[in-house]
């Protein structure tokens, strides 16, 4: 059976997802997933924080450019909000100062960040050991974000567009012919001229099947737990608290706590699972920071972050492979910055200018560029 279409998207995780919903407005989209449910790798896996404050400059820009969408989402993501007001404390023991400074005048340009002195962090995070942390850049506009409902209201949103998901169907090869690329899977032959690689840690091994280049992406692991909060805490109301150096987090999430180690271990492309190892190191960097004794792990995954060599986002088309755009490299924030992304690269797919407000917050789209990565291992290797 062969289908025919304007776009393919491969991947539905929430890259996927999102820039699908972005362009079935205008094009005839279909999204290709290999497993049998959207979401069942990285996307499925996150601590769902949104904040201005983390990652690399291109990724603050985009996620400040997604705060509109999320406050006032359209309908089809449902009657709750899509963001919690969490806050989020990024802790500095008296060895960390330097790092504390570094950060601070990283983010001078982000309004909302403000030094925190222990006073200040004892009731932002009542559980930190008294003592143990003593300066802190706290983010109040940090927020926990509802991912099932974003992901699921953006694949709604494009089945009502007349787009469609295939799950259970890799995409196995590639050929363009004609000026239309012609892609096998598990469940017949797709044939559309733009194919969209959002396939997360697989991105670079889609790439070669369609003859790209690789972007240099690294999958990474990170760990995550999920423990009781101590008897009789009700830990609702306090920040997430991050360590400055990112050795380690602990979110509240539902009445209990969920920590990282804030692992980054490079990885293969993969069905993450967490490590022995990758737990105890977590468990013993909580027990040190928190005043929490960790009797029993409730719950407990990983799931793999992909980066490029800068930690920004890899999006637009490939300079060298005609029809193939790149939506890949998230990293650790392609939740919070999921609304935005998906909105360049739409813009970016169909030629389109670029959304309102976003060079005006400082926004290159060379940043983002593929061609960027290919530049870079022209300088390292001439
Ligand atoms: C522990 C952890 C905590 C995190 N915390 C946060 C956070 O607090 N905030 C935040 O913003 N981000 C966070 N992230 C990062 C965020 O989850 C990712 O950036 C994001 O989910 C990446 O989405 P994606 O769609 O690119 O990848 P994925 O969700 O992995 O989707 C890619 C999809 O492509 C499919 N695929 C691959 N190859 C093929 C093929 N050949 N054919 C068909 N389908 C294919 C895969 O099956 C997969 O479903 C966290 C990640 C982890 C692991």
């Amino acid at each position: 059976m062969t289908a025919n279409f304007d776009i393919v998207v491969i991947g539905a995780g929430i890259a996927g997802a999102s820039v699908a919903y972005e362009l079935a407005g205008d094009a005839r989209v279909v999204v290709i997933e290999m497993e049998s449910h959207p979401g069942y790798h990285t996307t499925g896996r996150s601590a769902a924080i949104f904040s201005e404050a983390y990652g690399p400059a291109p990724i603050r820009c985009l996620t400040s450019q997604s705060r509109a969408f999320y406050e006032n989402p359209p309908d089809v993501f449902g009657q709750h909000p899509l963001l919690t007001s969490r806050g989020v404390l990024y802790a500095a023991r008296d060895d960390q100062l330097e790092s504390l400074e570094a950060l601070r005048c990283n983010l001078s340009g982000n309004a909302d960040m403000r030094m925190v002195d222990a006073g200040d962090i004892g009731r932002l995070s009542p559980l930190l050991r008294p003592g143990y942390a003593v300066a802190g850049l706290y983010e109040e506009q940090a927020s926990d974000i509802d991912v099932n409902a974003l992901h699921h209201g953006y694949l709604r949103g494009l089945r009502r567009r007349g787009g469609e998901v295939i799950v259970d169907s890799q995409v196995y090869s590639a050929e363009r012919r004609n000026g239309v690329w012609i892609l096998s899977t598990r469940r017949g032959t797709v044939e559309a001229p733009v194919v969209v690689n959002a396939a997360g840690a697989w991105a670079d091994e889609l790439a070669a099947k369609l003859g790209a280049n690789p972007a240099g992406l690294v999958p990474k692991r990170r760990t995550a737990l999920v423990i009781a909060a101590p008897e009789g805490a009700n830990p609702d109301r306090w920040a997430a608290t991050v360590d400055v150096d990112e050795q380690f987090y602990l979110k509240p999430d539902a009445g209990r706590l969920l920590i990282s180690p804030a692992d980054e271990t490079p990885s293969a492309p993969c069905d993450a699972q967490p490590e022995e190892m990758d737990i105890a190191i977590c468990i013993d960097r909580i027990q040190r920071a928190f005043s929490v004794d960790v009797k029993r792990v409730e719950n407990c995954w990983a799931g793999l972050r992909t980066f490029a060599e800068d930690h920004a986002p890899v999006c637009g088309y490939d300079p060298a492979v005609e029809g193939f755009f790149w939506l890949a490299g998230q990293g650790g924030y392609g939740i919070q910055s999921a609304p935005g992304l998906s909105q360049l690269a739409a813009c970016l797919v169909s030629g389109k200018s670029l959304p309102d407000g976003l060079e005006q917050r400082g926004f290159r789209v060379a940043d983002v560029s593929p061609l960027r990565l290919r530049r870079r291992t022209e300088v390292v290797e001439s």
